[in-house]
């Protein structure tokens, strides 16, 4: 079965409001193993209205609409695709009294143009909403048996509920197969590295496999059609694993949504907690690992230590280092690392320090340096990095990413690529690092 979702609403067009009932229908067809071909937006106009219901029914075998069931003049999607369908509108007593019910739970009195909402269609059925005052309804072509329209309201609130209550069953008795998605996320290397690993499962039909790149990693979506649930599922586990042992340890996970929630995960497993010191991140380290539910486990400390002065009284920095080499300098990542480390009394301590931009770089010391560092009870990493040409957001998410990857590594003993190494006691040098990444 072939679908297009159609969104009704001149706000959608005008930018107003972003369609995500087309994200969420999407997704829920996908789901059902049903095949979106096309994804449309439409004002509220009738000749344009009818023009796309023309065409889209023509091309697929179900249209799903969004908005334009409201009482206004401008809401005109019932009545063009039952003209389009073949069907007609009765007026529905029954609907009507739901609707000034509906309005009575709140201490209202119906406006008279919500009448127009109690009319639903002749042949077709109609969806009740628990949630509002407009029903949803189901159209079957009268002219070509098998296509059907369903017609859901606007609002999110309202369209979710009746898809998941009334639809989605409904659509699940007639699907020919169940698509099930399973996804892996990889940090620390581009696209590019990973493609020529596994171009055969990039091009491989059922399961198939593709590659997106995010900020800060690179996402590879596995996706399995099969008549049940359940072999599906196998599909996807086999072809995650095969991804997984040709690319190895830079998949991060295919169970977490972020590598945040991976990070917290893996000191929950590892038994370890870790304390943050940061300067150009702003803190944004530890709010993404306190963004996960039930961080406090494994979270016990984090500090944004802007200032030199705060950098030395908090975590020990010693001033004579600051004058030195600069707070933008591996030495003082370390001893960030190593100061937060050794006040908080976690097993992993990390320091990121850097010129986030736009102002503040020179030749020596660019916008886009940064120094990030991650240590234990045995020795300290520090890696730099050159993100050029980057905005000031995009460096602190870059930074906040390469630490949490950092640590991940760190707690489950894995090697730490593009880092120098220093035992613990070693002095850092001020080296042209071997690990310079331009990310
Ligand atoms: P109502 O019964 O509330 O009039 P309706 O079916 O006529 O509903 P619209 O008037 O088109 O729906 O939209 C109502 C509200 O629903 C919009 O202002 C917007 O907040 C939300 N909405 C509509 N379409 C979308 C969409 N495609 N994605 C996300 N939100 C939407």
């Amino acid at each position: 079965m072939t679908a297009e979702i159609i969104a009704v609403g001149t706000e959608l067009l005008l930018g107003d409001i972003l369609n995500t009932n087309a994200q969420f229908l999407a997704r829920e067809l996908a789901a059902l193993g049903i095949s979106v071909y096309y994804q449309s937006v439409v004002g509220d106009n009738a000749g344009r209205l009818e023009a796309l219901v023309r065409q889209a029914r023509e091309r697929s075998d179900l249209l799903v609409f969004t908005g334009g069931l409201g009482p206004t003049d401008d809401d005109l999607t019932k009545q063009t695709v039952a003209k389009a369908y073949g069907d007609t509108l009765r007026f529905d007593p029954e609907e009507l009294e739901k609707i000034r019910a509906f309005f009575e739970r709140w201490g209202r009195t119906m406006p008279p143009s919500n009448e127009k909402q109690a009319y639903v269609p002749v042949n077709g059925r109609k969806i009740e909403n628990h949630n509002g005052t407009a029903p949803g309804m189901i159209f079957e072509d009268t002219k070509c048996k098998g296509k059907y329209a369903v017609l859901l309201p606007g609002p999110p609130k309202e369209m979710q509920p009746m898809f998941c209550d009334t639809v989605r069953p409904w659509l699940a008795k007639m699907s020919d197969g169940v698509l099930f998605s399973r996804t892996l996320r990889v940090t620390g290397v581009g696209e590019s590295h990973l493609e020529p690993k596994i171009s055969d499962l990039l091009e491989a039909a059922n399961p198939t496999s593709a590659l997106y790149a995010k900020m800060g990693e690179v996402v590879i979506r596995v996706t399995a059609k099969a008549a049940t649930l359940e072999k599906a599922q196998e599909m996807c586990a086999q072809r995650a694993q095969e991804l997984k042992e040709r690319l190895g340890d830079v998949v991060y996970t295919d169970v977490f949504d972020s590598l945040e929630e991976t990070v917290v995960g893996t000191l929950k497993r590892t038994k370890k907690t870790v304390a943050t010191a940061e300067s150009c991140t702003g803190g944004l380290l530890s709010q993404r690992l306190t963004a996960v539910a039930g961080a406090s486990e494994v979270f016990s400390f984090g500090t944004c230590t802007y200032s030199n002065e705060m950098k030395q009284k908090i975590l020990g920095v010693p001033a004579q280092m600051l004058a030195d080499v600069g707070a933008v300098s591996p030495q003082v990542a370390a001893a960030m690392a190593r100061g937060v480390r050794a006040c908080s009394g976690a097993e992993i301590g990390v320091g990121i320090t850097g010129i986030a931009g736009p102002g503040g770089g020179t030749p020596e010391k660019p916008v886009g340096l940064v120094y990030v560092s991650v240590c234990d009870a045995r020795a300290t990493y520090v890696q730099k990095l050159l993100m050029t040409n980057r905005t000031r957001d995009s460096v602190r998410t870059w930074a906040s990413q390469h630490a949490l990857e950092m640590v991940r590594r760190l707690a489950l003993g894995l090697e730490q690529p593009g880092c120098d190494c220093f035992e613990n006691g070693q002095a850092v040098e001020m080296s042209d690092h071997e690990g310079l990444r331009n990310v």
